[in-house]
């Protein structure tokens, strides 16, 4: 399994831009199997390709809608469009926060 360098550096800015790269290759929208793909109150999960790595990422978006919104991005490694669909019906937005223990990159901002 190719996994993408981003899972592997320290540097958070140079994470960053690694991740800016990233080409979408399918949209998963907001629901799955009975729950959401996202946290808070609005957002959606989709599959990427990194161009840098060949490899493959599930992508989570959150928005948190407030005086000031908040916006999240989840990253997970992901073998296959076959796994990233497992992860949509297995994990709603907070499980595969919290519960999904392979690896993930989270982004606030
Ligand atoms: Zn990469």
């Amino acid at each position: 399994m190719h996994i993408c360098k981003a899972f592997e550096m320290k540097d958070p800015n140079e994470q960053y831009h690694h991740l800016t790269r990233l080409i979408k290759l399918e949209e998963f929208g907001d629901y799955c199997n009975g729950h959401y793909l996202h946290t808070w109150n609005d957002g959606h999960r989709y599959l990427c390709k990194c161009p840098a790595c060949k490899a493959l990422l599930l992508v989570q978006v959150s928005e948190f809608h407030a005086y000031e919104d908040a916006y999240y991005k989840d990253f997970f490694a992901v073998a296959s469009r076959e796994e990233a669909i497992a992860l949509n019906e297995q994990y709603d937005g907070w499980q595969i926060e919290r519960e999904y223990t392979g690896r993930k990159i989270h982004q606030t901002f």
